[in-house]
């Protein structure tokens, strides 16, 4: 499905572009700020897979997001790759939520 924001089949609000990363706004948002920084490529379901193969890219991912929550928020963030279906991943193309602004709950969930 991420595979047709890449391609702009689906259209969103592009808040951050390299040659190898996205970030848009999440459609659903569980924070002030919630972005997702997603790799272009779909060849990686899950941050583990990427990492082995594509270190850097990942790394990628890490500066957009870390820059985006100083545009965004105040700097400071919370980056969470949901992995597996029962860790409530649900689109299977790695992404990272970048949650930002104020994040008074103390669970490491999303919501
Ligand atoms: P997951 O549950 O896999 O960790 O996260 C998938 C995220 O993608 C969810 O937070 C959901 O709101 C978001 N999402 C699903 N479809 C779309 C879409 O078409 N556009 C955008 N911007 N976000 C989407």
């Amino acid at each position: 499905m991420f595979a047709k924001i890449v391609s702009g089949e689906i259209p969103v609000e592009i808040l951050a572009e390299t040659d190898r990363v996205l970030a848009f706004p999440d459609i659903s948002p569980q924070a002030p700020v919630h972005i997702l920084v997603i790799p272009k490529s779909t060849a990686y379901a899950n941050v583990a897979e990427l990492a082995a193969a594509e270190p850097e890219t990942l790394a990628e991912m890490v500066a957009v997001a870390r820059s985006l929550a100083e545009e965004h928020a105040n700097g400071e963030y919370r980056l969470i790759f949901n992995s597996g279906a029962t860790a409530g991943q649900t689109v299977f193309h790695v992404h990272a939520h970048l949650l930002a602004g104020n994040l008074e709950e103390r669970s490491l969930g999303a919501s």
